[in-house]
């Protein structure tokens, strides 16, 4: 873990170098819209600092950011329903993941199917 990946793309936007909808930002966590939405509302929290995913997350970053991160996925949930969303985070090659920097997608503003694809 590094605490800035110049290849990491989520790295380049947390520093500005890529644009982003930023929804909130501090010091140790940044709340974008995604740019290709699967929902009305589709936003993805992530921790300012480089966590590949997951795994290398748990465990290993400070226990008050894990416990940040979703405090505000939670938070961030609350503010764009009501009547609930959903929170996702993609791990590797068979969970989805297609960017390298931790996040967790938070859906709503509409009934979410389940299972999912
Ligand atoms: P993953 O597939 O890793 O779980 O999620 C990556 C998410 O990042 C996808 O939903 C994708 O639409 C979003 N994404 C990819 N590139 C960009 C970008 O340049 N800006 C923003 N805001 N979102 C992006
Ligand atoms: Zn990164």
């Amino acid at each position: 873990m590094s605490a800035h990946d110049p290849a990491c793309l989520f790295c380049r936007i947390v520093a500005g170098e890529i644009p982003a909808t930023v929804v909130s930002r501090d010091a140790d966590v940044l709340v974008i819209r995604d740019v290709n939405p699967q929902a009305p509302e589709h936003l993805l929290v992530m921790p300012t600092v480089h966590y590949s995913d997951v795994a290398q997350f748990v465990g290993f970053a400070p226990p008050d950011l894990v416990a940040k991160l979703f405090s505000v996925a939670g938070q961030v949930g609350r503010e764009q329903s009501a009547s609930g969303f959903r929170l996702v985070v993609n791990t590797g090659p068979d969970g989805g993941q297609t960017v390298g920097h931790l996040h967790i997608h938070v859906l709503a503003g509409r009934p979410m199917a389940w299972p999912p694809g």
